[in-house]
């Protein structure tokens, strides 16, 4: 038997133990989900449609106030008005802060597609051209400098600060709901009225809380990625305290007519469904990724985290070490995926990025990674970014395809 049939042969039976753990999860946040639909009466009605400016939508003010509850917030705002997740983040920055205002990033430099809206690369548009100051804390060894963040904020008035729990195209750990909660603490020992906002992409219904259960004011994220389901087919959400949601409302839509406008165009059954689903979906990425950890490290990749490791968001790293192994894995992940699987990846730049980057996709909705992808900037140490699967066979099925696409590539 080879090492490869080996271990897919001893898998279930390793992996059942945290197989059992994800389900606990999946379970959990599914009750949430159906006590807020319970709770909101969701009926036929609010799969009705607005139109133009979108008054009076039952639907999408229903749906706000589902996400709410589910967030563990006041109130919410789910739009296919927010474009991506960085168009949510981006109104959620520019809804708070005004010129002098400083933003404080306590997770090390934000998510690369926001290096123009805080204004690291020049943009007349950017919050530094308004005059937002920015300032940056990072990580030490994976975790928040706790003593460097209170004495920065003994000695300056910050108005926002930002935390980024998945690490992007960064080799750090996710950031875990027990350093958000000791990090809360930490700030709020020093200053009650700070605006702590988490961009909380890929970790939704990753464990049984939310940042906002600990005090967080502000929760940013997007429906293409985990709360989507594989199901909303683009938007986003902010939900939290509802004085900063209104406020970000404003900025999305009009000062004066905020969350009272923006039709939902049809897309309401799509965001409940997709909610509804998203428990278990987020389950199926988990338990892909942990298989997939599993697999790779037993071939003696560097994996993080390992399939034992504790999980905060559904990124799964493979550390290929080579430039070969991680370009045949994304071919192998491609032609495994339901569309256009007769398309091979090319490496090729991005903007933003000083790499080449390759990305295998073969998603229903453009750009979901909620479905299953893997990417990766073609340097070293050559890590792959996976993440998503909307269901766990098929991410098991691609996953096995990729090994085996590396393997043909060797010989
Ligand atoms: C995906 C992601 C975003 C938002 O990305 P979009 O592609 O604009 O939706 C922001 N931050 C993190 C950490 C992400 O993973």
């Amino acid at each position: 038997m080879t090492k490869l049939e080996q271990l897919k042969k001893d898998a279930s039976k390793v992996l059942a133990p945290y197989f059992e753990k994800v389900d606990a999860v999946c379970e959990e946040n599914s009750r949430k989900v159906m006590d807020a639909f319970h709770k909101n009466q969701v009926t036929d009605a609010h799969f009705g449609s607005t139109t133009g400016y979108g008054y009076d939508d039952l639907g999408r003010d229903t749906i706000d106030q589902i996400f709410a509850d589910v967030l563990e917030s006041e109130s919410a705002i789910v739009r296919s008005q927010f474009i991506s997740g960085t168009h949510a983040l981006t109104v959620a920055l520019f809804g708070i802060l005004r010129p002098n205002d400083i933003l404080l990033s306590i997770s090390g430099k934000p998510y690369d597609t926001l290096d123009q809206v805080i204004g690291f690369t020049e943009n007349p548009s950017s919050l530094a051209s308004f005059g937002v100051k920015y300032e940056q804390i990072d990580l030490v060894e994976d975790d928040f400098d706790y003593e460097k963040i209170a004495s920065f904020l003994q000695d300056h008035k910050v108005k926002m600060i930002e935390i980024q729990r998945s690490k992007g195209y960064s080799t750090r750990k996710t950031i875990s709901l027990s350093k958000i909660e000791k990090v809360v603490k930490t700030i709020r020992e020093v200053d009650s009225e700070v605006i702590i906002m988490v961009d909380n992409c890929y970790c939704e219904f990753v464990s049984t809380h939310e940042p906002t259960y600990y005090g967080v004011d502000l929760l940013v994220g997007s429906l293409i990625k985990n709360l989507g389901g594989g199901i909303a087919p683009n938007g986003a959400y902010i939900a939290g305290r509802s004085d900063l949601v209104d406020l970000v409302s404003e900025r999305l839509t009009v000062p004066g007519q905020g969350r009272e406008v923006g039709p939902s165009l049809g897309l309401n059954k799509a965001f409940l469904q997709g909610l509804f689903f998203a428990p278990s979906v987020v389950a199926s990425s988990v338990k892909t990724a942990i298989y997939t950890s599993y697999l790779l490290e037993g071939l003696g990749y560097q994996v993080e985290p390992t399939y034992q490791g504790e999980r905060s968001d559904i990124v799964q790293n493979i550390f290929f070490g080579n430039r070969e192994d991680l370009i045949a894995y994304c071919e192998g992940i491609q032609a495994a995926s339901p569309i256009n699987a007769h398309y091979a990846p090319v490496p090729s730049s991005m903007p933003g990025y000083d790499d080449e980057i390759i990305m295998a996709a073969g998603a229903f909705t453009q750009g979901s990674s909620i479905e299953l992808s893997c990417d990766g900037p073609l340097r070293e140490p050559y890590i792959a970014y996976q993440q998503g699967s909307l269901t766990f066979p098929y991410g098991k099925i691609a996953v096995e395809q990729a090994i085996e696409k590396i393997f043909s590539t060797r010989s």
